[in-house]
């Protein structure tokens, strides 16, 4: 069961959403993908769920090309799209059976499927309610429901946490994992934190194109991994002249002046990797007549790549 996207690109008239991508995603893989919004994330996914045509270059769903097999690939899929249609005045299990039934599970299958996909995702406290009158986390329940009730090989998930409060999120984000060991499953997102806790592969995606790909480690260990100290002074000195000495310091690649919080300065201080220039910050601040508050180091995480390849 795999996915493969060779050269896509989708244009909306002249706007250019999707910007010749390929890739491709394998049984037992939580492949997420993680751009700000409007980096072409969701179109991407309607292409591969066959709700888009592509404008050019071809998307293969377990051997199903989406243009010209679209029914089969449909057969292969579960889908849960960005805004999590549902109808309102059904109740978890009606709108479960009508789904099933639409999907083509067998009429003597129904209830087992249904009572199924009640029991993983939780929902049997509102199994007889309205879906209206459900909370936001339920309503994402019973989408997800949906996308898995005919037992997909494929599962494409659009935002699939995002209006959720913290614990629906770790209950959603086991699920996908415990479901990701026998299925492909892609999700979107535009939160960092989401693709190191869920996934085990990582597409970084900017303005409709792939930016990074690989594991959350292995784009880690790609970054240029510099050092970077966090310096707060008291803000009775000059800040342009302290800047300006900062950046004289050998080994030290770039200062960015954070804020004034009214009382003080705060910079950044990116400097070479495996650099410890906390010393002779010191003696720089010292030399400028300033007064160190405060002064941290960090080591390049996962964010700060994804801020270099995004802004
Ligand atoms: P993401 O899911 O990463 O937020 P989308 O795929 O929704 O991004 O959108 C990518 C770009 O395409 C955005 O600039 C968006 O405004 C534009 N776009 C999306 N859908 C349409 C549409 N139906 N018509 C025109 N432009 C669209």
């Amino acid at each position: 069961m795999s996915i493969k996207v060779t050269n896509l690109t989708k244009y909306y008239g002249n706007y250019l959403a999707v910007d010749n991508i390929s890739f491709e995603a394998k049984k037992g893989e939580i492949l997420g993908f993680l751009g700000p919004n409007g980096a072409g994330k969701s179109t991407t996914m309607k292409i591969i769920t066959t709700y888009l045509p592509p404008t050019s270059g071809t998307v293969v769903v377990d051997g199903f090309d989406v243009e010209d097999k679209s029914l089969e690939v449909r057969k292969k899929l579960g889908y849960l799209p960005e805004l999590n249609p549902l109808y309102y005045d059904m109740t978890p299990v009606e709108y479960l059976d009508f789904v099933a039934k639409l999907d083509g599970v067998p009429a003597g299958e129904i209830k087992k499927k249904r009572e199924e996909m009640i029991k993983v995702c939780g929902l049997e406290s509102m199994r007889k309610k309205d879906i209206g009158t459900l909370s936001k986390g339920y309503k994402q329940r019973v989408g997800l429901a949906q996308a898995m009730i005919n037992n997909p090989d494929v599962l494409i998930l659009d935002e699939p946490t995002s209006g959720l409060d913290p614990n629906q999120i770790i209950e959603i984000r086991n699920l996908i994992k415990k479901l990701g060991k026998e299925k492909t499953v892609i999700l979107s997102t535009h939160i960092l934190s989401e693709v190191t806790a869920t996934c085990n592969r990582v597409i970084i995606i900017n303005k409709g194109k792939i930016v990074a790909d690989g594991t959350p480690e292995e784009l880690q260990a790609k970054s240029k991994g510099q050092s970077l100290v966090i310096l707060e002074v008291k803000n009775n000195c000059d800040k342009n002249a302290l800047s300006g000495s900062l950046k004289d310091i050998r080994n030290v690649n770039k200062v960015e002046f954070v804020k004034d919080t009214g009382d003080s300065f705060v910079f950044n201080i990116y400097g070479d990797k495996g650099s410890d220039l906390r010393e002779v910050i010191s003696n720089k601040v010292t030399q400028q007549k300033a007064t160190v508050l405060s002064m941290q180091t960090k080591q390049s995480s996962l964010e700060d790549i994804f801020r270099e390849l995004t802004k």
